[in-house]
């Protein structure tokens, strides 16, 4: 199957946005999972494990590891809400920390692919462009430049309830920060 582009996954994710009414932060990821027919459910899990998309027989739901941060939880069930609706699996999917920085042969180039697709999708979701656009636009200067040190990153992490380091790389993405 063809994998969508970042610009078709901000798509779909701007018409998941408006389908489910969302106009502002921090958005409803739990309650867009259940209402596409994902129940959540945390539990137990090993602590290198962030969560799974359950998809056999006629169990379906997102499985989340209970002893992570909420924030990290708000991003594992954005991942496998990815997972589901970009159909990249038909089966149950377990999703490891830091999938995508292994390389440890564990996944085939493709899974990787649909890794990065679904880790897009989930910050596109969390942190929904036009919405934090207009945030950031408050950061600019006359001179047409946006600063944005570590207090406000922190403060927009906090708003749009994802780690800072999930902000920083979407803000970076977005090209609203610098790489560097
Ligand atoms: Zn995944």
């Amino acid at each position: 199957m063809k994998q969508l582009n970042r610009k078709q996954i901000e798509q779909r994710v701007l018409d998941l946005l408006d389908e489910h009414d969302v106009t502002s932060v921090p958005v409803p990821v739990e309650r867009i999972a259940r209402s596409v027919g994902l129940p959540i459910v945390e539990t137990e899990m090993d602590a290198d494990v962030s969560g799974a998309l359950i998809r056999s027989g006629n169990l379906q739901g997102i499985a989340v590891n209970a002893s992570q941060a909420p924030v990290r939880k708000r991003f594992t069930i954005a991942h496998e809400l990815a997972h589901f609706l970009l159909n990249h699996v038909d089966k149950d999917h377990v999703d490891w920390q830091f999938t995508v920085i292994r390389r440890d042969g564990r996944s085939s180039e493709a899974e990787d692919d649909q890794e990065m697709a679904a880790n897009f999708f989930a910050a596109s979701l969390l942190m929904p462009k036009d919405i934090l656009r207009q945030d950031v636009e408050l950061h600019q200067r006359f001179d047409g430049e946006i600063h944005l040190d570590d207090a406000d990153i922190g403060l927009l992490a906090k708003r749009y309830k994802v780690s800072e380091a999930a902000m920083k790389y979407r803000l970076q993405n977005l090209g609203f920060m610098s790489w560097a």
